[in-house]
């Protein structure tokens, strides 16, 4: 099928919920996607943070075929080997912690969720509320989209769930304010995505652990889109020099396969007992195995130094750029996760980036988001940026 016939396709039969750009794509290779009439796209998109590794990672790739050949699903009343390994893997990398496995990042921040209740109604005494942050973006479903600071995803839903409650993101003045007695956890992005690549102060999350150690309420991290290496570092909140109580991941984990993960420290985790919680597919082996070889490829392949080094050598080229571009509020970021502050609405430059073969994304209204495949080449960025630089030259300001 041509672009045309799966597009055509596509809308006749699904709930319209995606708004989705004209192209369908049929196969990539690298930095590289290719769309089904066979033109070709540099990818700064990553499926919203997902391919970090780029496409059709021998590593990711090879996995899944022998996993596949071997084995499935069998549910989580059996055990398998990639499931067990990618448990200790994770534990592991978290310092010693209890893993629970689900399928997305809204799962993982569900769970997490669920386990601080059950915590709060046993040891923290009877407390339930999570305190979350404006402009934040935590999932979907009920409870995430009840801790997702953002009116535009709630319009339609109410009422929402109760116990959660929102305060301005960076400021921990905020939290002492709003904490009352039934306060459980605080539930905050290390660096805010989907809000438009929100980077707080550098003490933020430092000053977070110290509040929560000194009030005990837990830390959550959802890292769901900052984890996996995209700062850089395995954990954005490695860079504080701090660990949380509760960390969430998912999007990279797989190499494209869902997946999410949720950890906690041993002694919150043992919160959930059998029967608590579960879920059919999550630690899937099939997903276990794609993940494995990508924690193996950002160990011992050098990933998350490229993603380091390009990361800052993009945002050191784009802030030259925003100097003699008005159109330009700020450029921020960490690493390989990049924000381009706009004067103007984002959608007119993301549609010049695509005409010119270049996936970007665009969130917040307002912010180009880049979210390479964290093994970019120099070259690549080069290309890339180059396309943004020009649409950002020529793609005339709307009046
Ligand atoms: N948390 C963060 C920080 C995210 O960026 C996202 C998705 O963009 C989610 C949670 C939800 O993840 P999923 O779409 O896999 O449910």
């Amino acid at each position: 099928m041509n672009n045309t016939e799966i597009i055509e396709l596509a809308h006749r039969n699904m709930v319209d919920v995606y708004g989705c750009l004209p192209l369908a794509f049929a196969r990539g290779h690298g930095s590289y996607l290719y769309d089904a009439d066979g033109n070709r796209f540099l990818d700064f998109f990553c499926g919203l943070a997902v391919t970090s590794l780029g496409h059709g990672h021998p590593r990711v790739v090879r996995a899944i075929k022998e996993q596949a050949e071997k084995l499935t699903h069998v549910s989580n009343v059996f055990h398998t080997e990639p499931t067990a390994r990618l448990l200790e893997r994770l534990a592991n990398r978290f310092g010693g912690g209890k893993v629970f496995l689900g399928n997305s990042g809204a799962e993982a921040n569900e769970a997490a969720i669920k386990l601080a209740r059950r915590w709060g109604s046993n040891e923290g005494g009877g407390r339930f509320e999570i305190l979350a942050t404006l402009g934040s973006f935590h999932g979907r479903t009920l409870a995430t989209l009840s801790a997702t600071g953002q009116e535009k995803y709630h319009q339609g839903f109410h009422p929402l769930m109760p116990g959660f409650r929102l305060v301005p993101f960076d400021d921990v003045a905020a939290f002492d304010k709003a904490r009352q007695d039934q306060t459980v956890g605080i539930l905050i992005e290390p660096i805010q995505g989907e809000g438009g690549v929100v980077v707080p102060h550098n003490d933020y999350l430092k000053r977070m652990r110290e509040w929560c150690d000194r009030n005990n309420v837990l830390l959550i991290l959802d890292e769901v889109q900052t984890g996996i290496g995209r700062t850089g570092k395995f954990f954005a909140y490695e860079h504080a020099g701090i660990k949380p109580d509760i960390v969430t991941l998912a999007k990279a984990l797989g190499g494209g396969l869902p997946i999410g993960a949720m950890i906690a420290r041993p002694e919150i985790g043992a919160s959930f007992t059998p029967g608590s919680h579960g879920s059919t597919f999550g630690g899937n082996p099939v997903a276990c195995a794609a993940a494995l070889a990508v924690l193996d490829a950002l160990e011992q392949d050098g990933v998350m130094d490229n993603a380091a080094t390009v990361g800052a050598y993009m945002l050191e080229r784009l802030g030259k750029f925003a100097k003699t571009c008005d159109r330009i509020v700020e450029v921020r970021g960490l690493g390989m996760i990049i924000g381009v502050v706009l004067k103007h609405d984002a959608r007119p430059i993301v549609d010049a980036c695509v005409k010119d073969r270049l996936l970007v994304n665009g969130t917040a209204g307002n912010v180009l988001r880049l979210l390479p495949p964290l093994n970019l080449t120099r070259e690549e960025a080069d290309a890339g940026l180059a396309i943004i630089e020009n649409a950002l030259t020529t793609v005339p300001v709307a009046k």
